[in-house]
């Protein structure tokens, strides 16, 4: 994952959406793939477990 990219997480129960930076990112999942930190992942409003996350470009 590129440090300049930031991620957006989408819960897809509760329709909640944050943004994380990079270093945010590398933060909170350390240096596994997305996909299983998508896996990993836990909404914090409705703690379901169907996020999906989008990696957006630098601006
Ligand atoms: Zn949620």
């Amino acid at each position: 994952m590129r440090f300049k990219a930031s991620i957006r997480l989408d819960c897809l129960d509760c329709a909640s959406a944050r943004t994380m930076t990079g270093p945010q990112a590398v933060t909170a999942f350390g240096s596994c793939p997305l996909e299983s930190a998508e896996r990993r992942l836990r909404c914090s409003r409705c703690g379901g477990r169907s996020a999906r996350l989008t990696v957006l470009p630098p601006v």
